[in-house]
Protein backbone atom coordinates (compact mmCIF):
# COMPACT_ATOMS: atom_id res chain seq x y z
CA UNK A 1 0.00 0.00 0.00
CA UNK A 2 2.96 2.28 0.75
CA UNK A 3 4.24 1.91 -2.38
CA UNK A 4 1.54 2.22 -4.19
CA UNK A 5 1.05 5.91 -2.61
CA UNK A 6 4.83 6.72 -3.49
CA UNK A 7 5.27 5.88 -6.65
CA UNK A 8 1.64 7.42 -7.38
CA UNK A 9 2.56 10.67 -5.43
CA UNK A 10 5.83 10.80 -7.59
CA UNK A 11 3.88 10.61 -10.86
CA UNK A 12 1.01 13.25 -9.62
CA UNK A 13 4.04 15.32 -8.61
CA UNK A 14 5.91 14.80 -12.57
CA UNK A 15 2.16 15.65 -13.60
CA UNK A 16 1.93 18.74 -11.26
CA UNK A 17 4.98 20.24 -12.63
CA UNK A 18 4.09 19.46 -16.28
CA UNK A 19 1.01 21.17 -15.86
CA UNK A 20 2.89 24.58 -15.69
CA UNK A 21 3.66 24.34 -19.36
CA UNK A 22 -0.06 24.46 -20.43
CA UNK A 23 -1.96 27.12 -20.37
CA UNK A 24 -3.64 28.29 -17.39
CA UNK A 25 -7.24 28.19 -18.84
CA UNK A 26 -6.59 24.42 -19.67
CA UNK A 27 -4.27 23.80 -16.83
CA UNK A 28 -6.89 21.96 -14.68
CA UNK A 29 -8.94 19.97 -17.24
CA UNK A 30 -5.83 18.82 -18.78
CA UNK A 31 -4.56 17.83 -15.52
CA UNK A 32 -7.49 15.79 -14.81
CA UNK A 33 -7.55 13.66 -17.88
CA UNK A 34 -3.82 12.65 -17.11
CA UNK A 35 -4.43 11.61 -13.42
CA UNK A 36 -7.61 9.37 -14.95
CA UNK A 37 -5.26 7.73 -17.19
CA UNK A 38 -2.51 7.63 -14.91
CA UNK A 39 -5.39 5.36 -12.15
CA UNK A 40 -6.11 3.49 -14.88
CA UNK A 41 -2.65 2.42 -16.10
CA UNK A 42 -2.06 1.59 -12.28
CA UNK A 43 -4.81 -0.63 -12.12
CA UNK A 44 -4.26 -2.76 -14.78
CA UNK A 45 -0.43 -3.21 -13.99
CA UNK A 46 -1.49 -3.95 -10.17
CA UNK A 47 -3.98 -6.89 -11.85
CA UNK A 48 -0.85 -8.04 -14.27
CA UNK A 49 1.40 -8.10 -11.04
CA UNK A 50 4.61 -6.62 -13.07
CA UNK A 51 7.60 -6.07 -11.39
CA UNK A 52 8.85 -3.13 -13.49
CA UNK A 53 5.38 -1.63 -13.33
CA UNK A 54 6.18 1.73 -11.13
CA UNK A 55 9.71 2.66 -13.66
CA UNK A 56 7.31 2.52 -16.53
CA UNK A 57 4.36 4.69 -15.08
CA UNK A 58 7.03 7.16 -14.36
CA UNK A 59 8.51 6.78 -17.68
CA UNK A 60 5.05 7.39 -19.12
CA UNK A 61 4.04 10.25 -16.74
CA UNK A 62 7.58 12.01 -17.93
CA UNK A 63 5.66 11.92 -21.68
CA UNK A 64 3.41 14.31 -19.99
CA UNK A 65 5.78 17.22 -20.64
CA UNK A 66 5.74 16.81 -24.42
CA UNK A 67 2.33 16.34 -24.30
CA UNK A 68 2.18 19.57 -22.71
CA UNK A 69 4.27 21.28 -24.70
CA UNK A 70 2.55 19.85 -27.89
CA UNK A 71 -0.77 21.42 -26.65
CA UNK A 72 0.56 24.53 -25.95
CA UNK A 73 2.49 24.91 -29.22
CA UNK A 74 -0.39 23.77 -31.72
CA UNK A 75 -3.03 26.01 -30.06
CA UNK A 76 -4.15 29.50 -31.11
CA UNK A 77 -2.99 30.13 -27.26
CA UNK A 78 0.89 30.32 -28.41
CA UNK A 79 -0.04 33.07 -31.07
CA UNK A 80 -2.14 35.29 -28.58
CA UNK A 81 0.60 34.81 -25.27
CA UNK A 82 3.02 36.07 -27.55
CA UNK A 83 1.07 39.14 -28.54
CA UNK A 84 0.12 39.15 -25.20
CA UNK A 85 3.46 39.68 -23.66
CA UNK A 86 4.77 41.73 -26.51
CA UNK A 87 2.46 43.83 -25.08
CA UNK A 88 3.89 43.81 -21.27
CA UNK A 89 6.70 47.05 -20.38
CA UNK A 90 8.96 44.25 -19.66
CA UNK A 91 8.70 42.86 -23.19
CA UNK A 92 10.16 46.29 -24.31
CA UNK A 93 12.90 46.20 -21.58
CA UNK A 94 14.03 42.31 -21.80
CA UNK A 95 14.46 42.65 -25.65
CA UNK A 96 16.66 45.95 -25.16
CA UNK A 97 18.64 44.12 -22.71
CA UNK A 98 18.90 41.59 -24.88
CA UNK A 99 20.48 43.85 -27.84
CA UNK A 100 22.92 45.18 -25.06
CA UNK A 101 23.96 41.70 -24.07
CA UNK A 102 24.31 40.59 -27.59
CA UNK A 103 26.58 43.67 -28.52
CA UNK A 104 28.66 42.75 -25.50
CA UNK A 105 29.00 39.53 -27.00
CA UNK A 106 30.09 40.77 -30.80
CA UNK A 107 32.68 43.40 -29.58
CA UNK A 108 34.33 40.78 -26.76
CA UNK A 109 33.05 42.89 -23.34
CA UNK A 110 33.12 45.98 -24.99
CA UNK A 111 37.00 46.95 -24.92
CA UNK A 112 36.72 50.45 -26.30
CA UNK A 113 34.59 51.62 -23.90
CA UNK A 114 36.02 49.93 -21.00
CA UNK A 115 39.48 51.28 -22.30
CA UNK A 116 37.71 54.88 -22.19
CA UNK A 117 36.22 55.11 -19.20
CA UNK A 118 37.98 52.96 -16.84
CA UNK A 119 41.08 53.77 -15.11
CA UNK A 120 43.84 53.34 -17.67
CA UNK A 121 46.86 50.46 -17.04
CA UNK A 122 49.69 52.58 -16.54
CA UNK A 123 51.44 54.67 -13.49
CA UNK A 124 50.09 58.18 -12.71
CA UNK A 125 47.85 58.67 -16.10
CA UNK A 126 47.59 62.60 -15.04
CA UNK A 127 51.05 63.32 -15.35
CA UNK A 128 51.93 61.85 -18.99
CA UNK A 129 50.91 64.47 -21.83
CA UNK A 130 51.44 64.67 -25.34
CA UNK A 131 53.42 67.68 -26.87
CA UNK A 132 52.09 69.27 -30.06
CA UNK A 133 51.80 72.26 -32.18
CA UNK A 134 48.51 74.59 -32.39
CA UNK A 135 47.36 77.29 -34.40
CA UNK A 136 48.43 75.54 -37.55
CA UNK A 137 46.67 75.57 -40.65
CA UNK A 138 46.35 71.99 -41.65
CA UNK A 139 45.48 69.62 -38.32
CA UNK A 140 48.62 67.14 -40.16
CA UNK A 141 51.33 69.88 -38.64
CA UNK A 142 50.74 69.15 -34.77
CA UNK A 143 53.69 67.13 -35.53
CA UNK A 144 57.30 68.48 -34.31
CA UNK A 145 60.77 68.18 -35.90
CA UNK A 146 62.71 65.25 -34.00
CA UNK A 147 65.39 66.95 -33.53
CA UNK A 148 62.88 69.08 -30.88
CA UNK A 149 62.56 65.98 -28.59
CA UNK A 150 66.44 65.22 -28.60
CA UNK A 151 66.93 69.21 -27.47
CA UNK A 152 63.87 68.47 -24.42
CA UNK A 153 65.40 65.34 -23.93
CA UNK A 154 68.63 66.68 -22.77
CA UNK A 155 67.72 70.00 -21.66
CA UNK A 156 64.07 70.23 -19.88
CA UNK A 157 63.53 69.49 -16.39
CA UNK A 158 59.87 69.81 -16.79
CA UNK A 159 59.78 66.31 -17.84
CA UNK A 160 61.08 63.24 -16.65
CA UNK A 161 60.91 61.33 -19.98
CA UNK A 162 59.94 61.88 -23.43
CA UNK A 163 59.99 60.04 -26.31
CA UNK A 164 58.51 60.33 -30.16
CA UNK A 165 56.33 58.27 -32.27
CA UNK A 166 56.04 57.80 -35.83
CA UNK A 167 52.53 59.75 -35.69
CA UNK A 168 50.48 57.84 -38.53
CA UNK A 169 49.52 54.24 -38.25
CA UNK A 170 51.01 52.00 -41.41
CA UNK A 171 49.31 48.30 -42.37
CA UNK A 172 52.07 46.00 -41.72
CA UNK A 173 52.32 42.03 -42.74
CA UNK A 174 52.74 40.44 -39.49
CA UNK A 175 54.00 36.30 -39.46
CA UNK A 176 54.70 34.23 -36.61
CA UNK A 177 55.37 30.81 -36.73
CA UNK A 178 53.79 30.75 -39.97
CA UNK A 179 50.60 32.23 -38.72
CA UNK A 180 50.25 35.36 -40.76
CA UNK A 181 47.92 38.65 -39.36
CA UNK A 182 47.54 42.01 -41.15
CA UNK A 183 47.79 44.84 -38.15
CA UNK A 184 48.26 48.39 -38.33
CA UNK A 185 51.49 48.97 -36.98
CA UNK A 186 53.04 52.20 -34.88
CA UNK A 187 56.77 52.89 -34.54
CA UNK A 188 57.90 54.06 -31.32
CA UNK A 189 61.07 54.57 -29.39
CA UNK A 190 62.38 52.48 -27.05
CA UNK A 191 61.82 55.05 -24.02
CA UNK A 192 57.68 55.37 -24.67
CA UNK A 193 56.50 52.69 -22.48
CA UNK A 194 58.59 54.47 -19.73
CA UNK A 195 57.03 56.85 -20.11
CA UNK A 196 53.64 55.56 -19.95
CA UNK A 197 54.73 53.07 -17.29
CA UNK A 198 53.28 50.52 -18.35
CA UNK A 199 53.49 46.97 -17.21
CA UNK A 200 53.98 44.14 -19.86
CA UNK A 201 51.50 41.32 -19.83
CA UNK A 202 54.19 38.68 -21.30
CA UNK A 203 57.88 39.84 -21.25
CA UNK A 204 59.23 43.38 -21.31
CA UNK A 205 58.99 46.20 -23.12
CA UNK A 206 62.50 47.43 -23.81
CA UNK A 207 65.63 45.62 -25.72
CA UNK A 208 67.75 43.98 -22.80
CA UNK A 209 70.56 47.23 -22.70
CA UNK A 210 73.19 44.85 -24.00
CA UNK A 211 71.38 43.36 -26.25
CA UNK A 212 73.58 43.61 -30.50
CA UNK A 213 70.07 41.94 -32.53
CA UNK A 214 70.00 42.96 -35.83
CA UNK A 215 66.23 42.07 -35.50
CA UNK A 216 63.26 44.36 -35.21
CA UNK A 217 61.78 44.64 -31.59
CA UNK A 218 58.06 44.30 -31.56
CA UNK A 219 56.03 44.69 -28.90
CA UNK A 220 52.04 43.16 -29.50
CA UNK A 221 48.44 44.99 -27.86
CA UNK A 222 46.61 42.14 -26.54
CA UNK A 223 43.70 42.10 -29.15
CA UNK A 224 46.22 40.77 -31.47
CA UNK A 225 47.44 38.59 -28.85
CA UNK A 226 44.51 36.94 -28.17
CA UNK A 227 42.54 37.42 -31.75
CA UNK A 228 44.79 36.33 -33.94
CA UNK A 229 47.57 34.12 -32.15
CA UNK A 230 45.15 32.72 -29.24
CA UNK A 231 46.73 34.02 -26.22
CA UNK A 232 49.79 31.98 -26.65
CA UNK A 233 51.84 31.82 -23.92
CA UNK A 234 55.21 30.57 -25.77
CA UNK A 235 54.71 33.45 -28.50
CA UNK A 236 58.02 35.36 -27.55
CA UNK A 237 60.09 32.24 -28.81
CA UNK A 238 58.28 32.46 -31.81
CA UNK A 239 60.17 33.19 -35.00
CA UNK A 240 58.46 36.37 -36.33
CA UNK A 241 59.02 38.55 -39.53
CA UNK A 242 56.77 41.53 -39.98
CA UNK A 243 56.70 43.21 -43.89
CA UNK A 244 59.08 40.15 -44.83
CA UNK A 245 62.02 41.48 -42.31
CA UNK A 246 63.26 39.41 -39.28
CA UNK A 247 61.90 40.23 -36.04
CA UNK A 248 61.66 39.48 -32.28
CA UNK A 249 58.71 39.54 -30.15
CA UNK A 250 59.62 41.74 -27.31
CA UNK A 251 56.53 41.82 -25.32
CA UNK A 252 52.75 41.77 -24.94
CA UNK A 253 50.80 45.14 -23.74
CA UNK A 254 47.87 44.56 -20.91
CA UNK A 255 44.37 44.65 -22.11
CA UNK A 256 42.93 48.29 -22.60
CA UNK A 257 46.61 49.89 -23.44
CA UNK A 258 46.20 51.78 -26.96
CA UNK A 259 48.25 54.08 -27.95
CA UNK A 260 47.90 56.39 -30.47
CA UNK A 261 44.74 54.49 -31.86
CA UNK A 262 42.79 51.84 -31.27
CA UNK A 263 43.32 49.71 -34.16
CA UNK A 264 47.03 49.77 -33.96
CA UNK A 265 48.23 46.29 -33.16
CA UNK A 266 51.81 46.18 -33.07
CA UNK A 267 54.61 48.64 -32.04
CA UNK A 268 58.17 48.58 -33.68
CA UNK A 269 60.93 49.98 -31.66
CA UNK A 270 62.96 52.51 -33.57
CA UNK A 271 66.18 53.57 -33.11
CA UNK A 272 67.06 57.53 -33.05
CA UNK A 273 68.34 57.05 -36.55
CA UNK A 274 65.20 56.14 -38.71
CA UNK A 275 63.40 59.07 -36.88
CA UNK A 276 65.93 61.86 -37.42
CA UNK A 277 64.58 63.54 -40.07
CA UNK A 278 60.78 63.12 -39.41
CA UNK A 279 57.96 65.24 -37.85
CA UNK A 280 56.95 62.99 -35.09
CA UNK A 281 54.41 62.94 -32.37
CA UNK A 282 55.76 63.59 -28.83
CA UNK A 283 54.60 62.27 -25.44
CA UNK A 284 55.99 62.98 -22.41
CA UNK A 285 56.14 62.11 -18.62
CA UNK A 286 56.05 65.77 -16.82
CA UNK A 287 57.31 65.92 -13.37
CA UNK A 288 55.09 66.02 -10.55
CA UNK A 289 53.89 69.72 -9.53
CA UNK A 290 54.56 71.52 -13.16
CA UNK A 291 51.40 72.30 -14.38
CA UNK A 292 50.80 71.56 -18.01
CA UNK A 293 50.99 75.72 -18.91
CA UNK A 294 54.13 75.97 -16.77
CA UNK A 295 55.69 72.97 -18.85
CA UNK A 296 54.10 74.46 -22.27
CA UNK A 297 56.27 77.64 -21.84
CA UNK A 298 59.13 76.12 -20.96
CA UNK A 299 59.23 73.59 -23.50
CA UNK A 300 58.72 76.53 -26.17
CA UNK A 301 61.21 78.90 -24.60
CA UNK A 302 64.17 75.49 -24.84
CA UNK A 303 63.44 75.17 -28.47
CA UNK A 304 63.79 78.96 -28.99
CA UNK A 305 67.07 79.12 -27.37
CA UNK A 306 68.36 76.46 -28.98
CA UNK A 307 67.03 77.21 -32.60
CA UNK A 308 65.86 80.43 -32.69
CA UNK A 309 62.52 79.22 -34.02
CA UNK A 310 60.03 82.08 -33.44
CA UNK A 311 56.75 79.85 -32.98
CA UNK A 312 55.26 83.24 -35.39
CA UNK A 313 51.14 82.38 -34.96
CA UNK A 314 51.40 79.09 -33.42
CA UNK A 315 52.62 77.72 -30.08
CA UNK A 316 53.11 74.46 -28.42
CA UNK A 317 50.47 72.59 -26.70
CA UNK A 318 50.75 70.34 -23.54
CA UNK A 319 47.74 68.04 -22.96
CA UNK A 320 47.11 65.10 -21.01
CA UNK A 321 46.85 61.85 -22.79
CA UNK A 322 43.60 60.67 -20.51
CA UNK A 323 41.82 63.73 -21.44
CA UNK A 324 42.62 63.63 -25.28
CA UNK A 325 41.19 59.75 -25.12
CA UNK A 326 38.32 61.08 -23.13
CA UNK A 327 37.56 63.95 -25.58
CA UNK A 328 34.44 61.61 -27.74
CA UNK A 329 33.11 61.46 -24.50
CA UNK A 330 32.57 64.99 -24.23
CA UNK A 331 31.64 65.59 -27.22
CA UNK A 332 28.59 62.81 -27.06
CA UNK A 333 27.69 64.31 -23.92
CA UNK A 334 27.03 67.44 -25.16
CA UNK A 335 24.94 66.04 -28.34
CA UNK A 336 22.88 64.08 -25.57
CA UNK A 337 22.37 67.38 -23.83
CA UNK A 338 21.15 69.07 -26.64
CA UNK A 339 18.83 66.54 -27.66
CA UNK A 340 17.70 65.94 -24.23
CA UNK A 341 16.79 69.88 -24.35
CA UNK A 342 14.70 69.39 -27.14
CA UNK A 343 12.72 66.65 -25.64
CA UNK A 344 12.13 68.12 -22.13
CA UNK A 345 10.70 71.21 -24.28
CA UNK A 346 8.88 69.00 -26.64
CA UNK A 347 7.21 67.03 -23.02
CA UNK A 348 6.70 70.81 -21.16
CA UNK A 349 4.57 72.19 -24.23
CA UNK A 350 2.37 69.11 -23.31
CA UNK A 351 1.67 68.53 -27.33
CA UNK A 352 2.52 64.82 -26.86
CA UNK A 353 -0.10 64.46 -23.45
CA UNK A 354 2.52 62.17 -21.96
CA UNK A 355 1.65 63.38 -18.52
CA UNK A 356 -0.11 60.58 -16.57
CA UNK A 357 -2.71 63.18 -15.50
CA UNK A 358 -4.87 62.43 -11.76
CA UNK A 359 -2.57 59.46 -11.31
CA UNK A 360 -1.59 58.63 -8.28
CA UNK A 361 1.98 59.24 -7.45
CA UNK A 362 2.37 55.34 -7.32
CA UNK A 363 1.32 55.20 -10.91
CA UNK A 364 3.46 58.55 -11.58
CA UNK A 365 6.77 57.12 -10.45
CA UNK A 366 5.94 53.70 -12.41
CA UNK A 367 5.55 55.59 -15.53
CA UNK A 368 8.31 58.21 -15.85
CA UNK A 369 10.63 55.15 -14.08
CA UNK A 370 9.74 52.54 -17.25
CA UNK A 371 10.40 55.72 -19.75
CA UNK A 372 13.60 56.17 -17.74
CA UNK A 373 14.77 52.93 -17.79
CA UNK A 374 14.01 52.23 -21.38
CA UNK A 375 15.73 55.75 -22.62
CA UNK A 376 18.56 54.62 -20.51
CA UNK A 377 18.99 51.37 -22.36
CA UNK A 378 18.16 52.68 -25.58
CA UNK A 379 21.25 55.40 -25.29
CA UNK A 380 23.61 52.81 -23.88
CA UNK A 381 23.01 50.65 -26.79
CA UNK A 382 23.61 53.63 -28.62
CA UNK A 383 26.63 54.84 -26.95
CA UNK A 384 28.46 51.27 -27.23
CA UNK A 385 27.64 50.45 -30.92
CA UNK A 386 29.20 53.77 -31.55
CA UNK A 387 32.67 53.97 -29.55
CA UNK A 388 32.61 49.61 -30.50
CA UNK A 389 31.65 49.51 -34.24
CA UNK A 390 32.95 53.04 -35.57
CA UNK A 391 36.66 53.67 -37.19
CA UNK A 392 37.57 55.79 -33.84
CA UNK A 393 39.00 56.78 -31.23
CA UNK A 394 42.57 58.66 -32.00
CA UNK A 395 44.21 60.62 -29.59
CA UNK A 396 45.33 62.79 -32.67
CA UNK A 397 43.38 63.96 -36.16
CA UNK A 398 45.66 62.56 -38.25
CA UNK A 399 45.34 65.05 -41.42
CA UNK A 400 42.24 66.57 -42.23
CA UNK A 401 40.44 63.81 -44.46
CA UNK A 402 40.68 61.76 -41.63
CA UNK A 403 39.50 64.31 -39.20
CA UNK A 404 36.31 64.39 -41.26
CA UNK A 405 35.51 60.65 -41.44
CA UNK A 406 36.62 60.46 -37.33
CA UNK A 407 32.95 62.92 -36.51
CA UNK A 408 31.08 60.82 -38.80
CA UNK A 409 30.75 58.70 -35.20
CA UNK A 410 29.63 62.00 -33.65
CA UNK A 411 27.26 62.56 -36.25
CA UNK A 412 25.72 58.87 -35.81
CA UNK A 413 25.44 59.44 -32.09
CA UNK A 414 23.52 62.77 -32.55
CA UNK A 415 21.21 61.85 -34.78
CA UNK A 416 20.40 58.50 -33.01
CA UNK A 417 19.80 60.11 -30.36
CA UNK A 418 17.17 62.18 -31.50
CA UNK A 419 15.86 59.09 -32.98
CA UNK A 420 16.04 56.66 -30.16
CA UNK A 421 14.83 59.48 -27.91
CA UNK A 422 11.89 60.23 -29.92
CA UNK A 423 10.91 56.44 -30.56
CA UNK A 424 10.90 56.37 -26.95
CA UNK A 425 9.10 58.88 -26.34
CA UNK A 426 6.29 57.96 -29.14
CA UNK A 427 6.13 54.41 -27.25
CA UNK A 428 5.67 55.78 -24.19
CA UNK A 429 2.63 57.47 -25.28
CA UNK A 430 0.93 54.76 -27.12
CA UNK A 431 0.70 52.71 -23.95
CA UNK A 432 -2.15 52.38 -20.87
CA UNK A 433 -1.40 55.22 -18.33
CA UNK A 434 -2.60 52.82 -15.79
CA UNK A 435 -0.62 48.83 -16.60
CA UNK A 436 1.54 50.44 -19.15
CA UNK A 437 0.79 47.75 -21.55
CA UNK A 438 0.72 48.75 -25.58
CA UNK A 439 -3.33 49.82 -26.12
CA UNK A 440 -4.48 47.81 -28.92
CA UNK A 441 -7.69 48.00 -30.93
CA UNK A 442 -7.07 51.53 -32.77
CA UNK A 443 -10.91 52.59 -34.41
CA UNK A 444 -11.09 55.25 -37.38
CA UNK A 445 -13.55 58.02 -35.71
CA UNK A 446 -15.51 60.88 -37.37
CA UNK A 447 -15.52 61.65 -40.87
CA UNK A 448 -12.09 63.30 -42.36
CA UNK A 449 -14.14 66.01 -44.56
CA UNK A 450 -16.39 67.54 -42.00
CA UNK A 451 -13.14 68.50 -39.02
CA UNK A 452 -15.27 71.39 -37.91
CA UNK A 453 -18.64 69.57 -37.09
CA UNK A 454 -16.81 66.58 -34.97
CA UNK A 455 -13.56 65.11 -33.87
CA UNK A 456 -11.62 63.14 -36.64
CA UNK A 457 -8.56 60.49 -34.88
CA UNK A 458 -7.97 57.11 -33.50
CA UNK A 459 -9.22 55.96 -30.78
CA UNK A 460 -6.89 52.94 -28.68
CA UNK A 461 -8.20 50.95 -25.95
CA UNK A 462 -6.47 49.15 -23.20
CA UNK A 463 -6.31 45.08 -23.63
CA UNK A 464 -6.89 45.23 -19.57
CA UNK A 465 -10.00 47.80 -20.24
CA UNK A 466 -8.08 50.47 -17.94
CA UNK A 467 -8.87 53.92 -20.59
CA UNK A 468 -8.96 54.68 -24.03
CA UNK A 469 -6.22 56.99 -25.97
CA UNK A 470 -8.06 59.31 -28.59
CA UNK A 471 -5.06 60.60 -30.99
CA UNK A 472 -6.18 63.23 -33.14
CA UNK A 473 -5.69 63.40 -36.76
CA UNK A 474 -5.17 67.00 -38.12
CA UNK A 475 -3.04 68.84 -35.45
CA UNK A 476 -5.21 71.84 -34.66
CA UNK A 477 -4.38 74.47 -32.05
CA UNK A 478 -7.75 74.49 -30.53
CA UNK A 479 -7.79 70.49 -29.92
CA UNK A 480 -5.45 68.57 -27.70
CA UNK A 481 -3.35 66.18 -29.85
CA UNK A 482 -4.15 62.91 -27.68
CA UNK A 483 -6.40 62.41 -24.97
CA UNK A 484 -6.71 59.80 -22.09
CA UNK A 485 -10.26 58.86 -20.79
CA UNK A 486 -9.73 56.41 -17.67
CA UNK A 487 -12.33 54.26 -17.54
CA UNK A 488 -13.81 52.76 -14.24
CA UNK A 489 -13.99 49.03 -13.23
CA UNK A 490 -17.39 48.13 -14.84
CA UNK A 491 -15.41 48.31 -17.89
CA UNK A 492 -13.11 45.50 -17.27
CA UNK A 493 -15.69 42.50 -18.17
CA UNK A 494 -15.93 44.23 -21.63
CA UNK A 495 -11.95 43.79 -21.60
CA UNK A 496 -11.63 40.63 -20.43
CA UNK A 497 -9.33 37.84 -22.17
CA UNK A 498 -12.64 35.85 -23.26
CA UNK A 499 -13.87 38.99 -24.86
CA UNK A 500 -10.49 40.32 -26.07
CA UNK A 501 -9.91 36.67 -28.19
CA UNK A 502 -13.22 36.92 -29.36
CA UNK A 503 -12.67 40.54 -31.03
CA UNK A 504 -9.26 39.45 -32.03
CA UNK A 505 -10.68 36.58 -33.93
ZN1 LIG B 1 -4.12 49.26 -18.77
Amino acid sequence: MKGRLTTLGQCQMILCVASWIVPRRARAEWRKEWEAELAFAWQISQAKGESSAATRLRWRCCGAFLDAAWYRCTREDLRSTSKHWSQMPTFVLSVLFGVLLLLAGASGDFPRLRSILLRPPYGDPQHIVTVSRTGVTSSAEWVVPYFWVDIWRRHEPAVEGVAAYSWRPRAAALMISGRPAGVASVRVEDGLFQVFGVRPLLGRTSRPSDAQDYRIGLLLSYETWRRNFFCDPNILEKRATIDGQEAMIIGVLPERFWFPSADVGVWRLADKRSFSREAVGVVARLRPQVSERWAEGALQRDVSNMTGEAFWGSSLQVWPVQERIRQPLISYTVALCITLLVMIAVIWSGRLNLYPRYAGAVRACRWWTFFAIKSFLLLSILLAAVVEFTPEPYVFPPGKTTFVLESVSLWIFSVGCLFTLWWSLVDQQSRCRVCLRRLVLPAHIGGSGCLLLGWVGTELACPEGHGLLHVSETDVCWLDPAQWTQLDESWESLFSEKANDEVLG
